[in-house]
């Protein structure tokens, strides 16, 4: 095994503030051609006009289909990021799981749903699977329709995949937030792992982690590269320090 810091050099890319991310202005200019109309609409009625700075470092990346590590301080946006970036893959007509949102709590789980439900509430269907009692009373609907957008605790998706409540052969996009709160768990990293390695190529799935430090991901992140769980070249958008919000 080469040594992690000279491995790091060569797979992952560091982006730090300042360093520019396209260059465009607006939230509607990064995500044009991508993201459908009617959700950057709603993006901008509820004021989310101008991208935070990791938004504008992220998004990007993101949009050009490579696998990335968002690093940034909490209240930095890292959520409108990857959610812009879940709703331009998935397809309305398309009646299978294309993105999957991992997040360590019932509360923030709640708080993402909240998010996409205001940003699309036309073509996708949303299921949250943040606590048990909703798999046993909606097993067999779930089985003949499946959401296109799943955001789950890690707990409760473990459980779902065990039961075979439905497949994630078909997913585009797997997010997993706050990647370094897994890690106070083993039993939440075997799970982790289960995930990245049992449910489609890691060459056709776009896979985000999203994080505000840095204990144990990084190697982490390089043991997914080194088992091909993500795609070579992992972009490591980091951004040290949060401006204010544009007004
Ligand atoms: P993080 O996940 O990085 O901790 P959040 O995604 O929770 O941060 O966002 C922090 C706050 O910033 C939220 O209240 C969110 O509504 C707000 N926010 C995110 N993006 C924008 C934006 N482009 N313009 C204005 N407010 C934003
Ligand atoms: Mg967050």
């Amino acid at each position: 095994k080469p040594p992690l810091r000279a491995a790091l050099q060569t797979s992952v890319v560091l982006r730090e503030e300042g360093e520019s991310g396209g260059g465009a202005a607006t939230l509607r200019e990064l995500c044009r051609g991508h993201v459908p109309d009617h959700v950057l609409s709603r993006a901008e009625g509820i004021g989310y006009v101008m991208p935070t700075d990791v938004q504008s470092q992220a998004l990007p990346v993101l949009l050009s289909g490579r696998d990335c590590v968002i690093h940034a301080q909490t209240g930095s946006g890292k959520t409108l990021a990857y959610l812009l970036l879940v709703f331009s893959a998935v397809k309305a007509q398309r009646s299978a799981v294309q993105a999957l949102i991992v997040v360590p709590t019932r509360e923030l789980g709640m708080q993402v749903r909240i998010l996409m439900i205001i940003l699309e509430k036309s073509s996708c269907t949303v299921m949250a699977l943040l606590d048990g009692g909703m798999l046993r009373r909606h097993k067999s609907w779930l089985k003949a329709e499946p959401p296109s957008i799943v955001v789950a605790t890690i707990a409760s998706l473990c459980q779902m995949l065990d039961k075979q409540i439905f497949k994630l052969d078909a997913l585009e996009v797997l997010v997993i937030d706050e990647v370094d709160f897994l890690f106070n768990s083993s039993k939440q990293v075997s799970s982790l792992k289960k995930i990245l390695t049992s449910y489609s190529s890691s060459s056709k799935r776009q896979t985000v982690f999203a994080s505000a430090s840095i204990p144990q991901h990084k190697r982490f992140v390089y043991d997914c590269i080194q088992q091909k769980w993500t795609k070579r070249d992992v972009v490591h958008v980091h951004v040290n320090a949060i401006k204010p919000l544009p007004s």
